[in-house]
């Protein structure tokens, strides 16, 4: 007796061969990811693409197998972290960071040149 696809592990082996075939799923590496957390115990053995709406804008957005093997696995994100923005919100926020950072950076800077001044008089 075939237990392909009529069983629901059955039907969830044959959906998982499909989804890796067109590209929507892809096997996850544990050699690759950083896992310093007991949290790797419950990592999948399949990045599947994954649904979820951004936190900042409130846009439907799919996180992709690919994006999430390049996050854990490249990029070494950590394995409790997940995709909570869309592209366009994680761009504005590193814009706001970067000017965030570029502003403390020139405060900085003004101090310097205020304490260099005063230690010159
Ligand atoms: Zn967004």
């Amino acid at each position: 007796m075939s237990d392909l696809p009529s069983t629901r592990n059955g039907r969830r082996i044959a959906k998982l061969a499909d989804d890796i075939a067109s590209g929507r799923a892809a096997k996850v590496d544990k050699a690759k990811i950083d896992c310093n957390s007991p949290a790797i115990l419950s990592f999948p053995s399949y990045y599947i693409d994954k649904p979820f709406r951004c936190n900042e804008c409130g846009v439907d957005q799919v996180w992709t197998a690919r994006q999430q093997q390049w996050w854990y696995e490249v990029a070494k994100g950590h394995v409790d972290s997940t995709a909570v923005r869309c592209r366009r919100c994680r761009k504005n926020l590193q814009a706001r960071k970067r000017r965030i950072e570029a502003s403390r950076q020139a405060g900085l800077a003004r101090k310097a040149a205020v304490r260099d001044r005063g230690s010159d008089v």
